[in-house]
């Protein structure tokens, strides 16, 4: 056969070998992708444990309106986090030429207080990204093409954090590898982000006011009822972490008195 057929196949298996070698490749998109897959599942694993056995002082921390099916919607979510989280590896190694200029890097380790700034800016960039870009998947088609999915679950389970439509799945992405891109942050503080942020998203969904989950203890963040409540009325909490937006664009819900009877996990009337 003509050699010049094999030449571009040639060329591409150069390209995977060369590019799956290459240190920063396996220590910043490879293992990004897989600690976020692997503290997902902890943390939704975690949950389940709630959802499937229901121990009594969970029920009474339920501050779901509906009863769930946590079976069926964990057959839903890993199926869609399987193929959402193939992609990361895909997309990575196709753009790798530019990924690899990002400037997060694997040199030397930051101190504790750059390490600790660096996180909280992230945190507050995502939240503020996130903000937008949910709005946005509110909007006519963006809502019926995409969203949509997501709120296929009325009430939810940790396990709802990965049902999402791959674009959305891409922007959501995007939206946590901002902060690591402009800082051009180590490795370690990614790492650290990725494992806080897939708590974050599994916490919001899981469903339980639990008191002593030492994410309450950030500052200002509301907790499960917070987006629990925007599952129920999709028109209000558009933010994932913080209320701030909500409060200054005026879509923190049309009864601040129900939204914090969620956000403190009280049964709701
Ligand atoms: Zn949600
Ligand atoms: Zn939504």
């Amino acid at each position: 056969m003509d050699p010049a057929f094999h030449y571009p196949l040639q060329r591409s298996w150069n390209y995977l070998v060369q590019t799956w070698a290459d240190p920063l490749f396996q220590a910043f998109p490879l293992t990004a992708a897989l600690l976020s897959v692997l503290s997902f599942l902890a943390f939704a694993l975690l949950y389940a444990i709630l959802d499937f056995f229901t121990p009594a002082f969970a029920a009474s921390r339920s501050i779901r309106k509906i009863k769930i099916d946590p079976g069926e919607q964990w057959k839903e979510g890993i199926r869609t986090l399987a193929t959402n989280h193939a992609l990361l590896p895909a997309g990575a190694t196709v753009l790798w030429p530019l990924l690899r200029h990002s400037g997060i890097h694997d040199g030397p380790a930051p101190g504790i207080p750059i390490f600790a700034l660096h996180i909280a800016f992230f945190l507050l960039l995502d939240d503020f990204l996130f903000y937008w870009v949910h709005r946005l998947l509110h909007v006519g088609v963006f809502y019926r093409k995409i969203h949509a999915k997501h709120h296929e679950h009325r009430d939810v389970s940790a396990v709802s954090a990965a049902y999402f439509h791959p674009a959305e799945y891409l922007l959501l992405t995007l939206s946590t590898l901002a902060g690591p891109i402009l800082l051009g942050t180590h490795v370690y503080c990614l790492y650290a982000w990725v494992i806080l942020r897939q708590w974050i998203a599994a916490e919001s969904h899981c469903g339980y006011y639990l008191p002593w989950n030492p994410l309450n203890r950030l500052p200002f963040y509301r907790g499960p009822g917070f987006h629990g409540l925007h599952h129920e009325k999709p028109g209000v909490n558009f933010g994932m972490f913080f209320p701030y937006m909500d409060r200054l664009l005026g879509t923190d819900g049309k009864s601040r008195a129900r939204n914090l009877l969620w956000t403190a996990g009280k049964t709701l009337k």
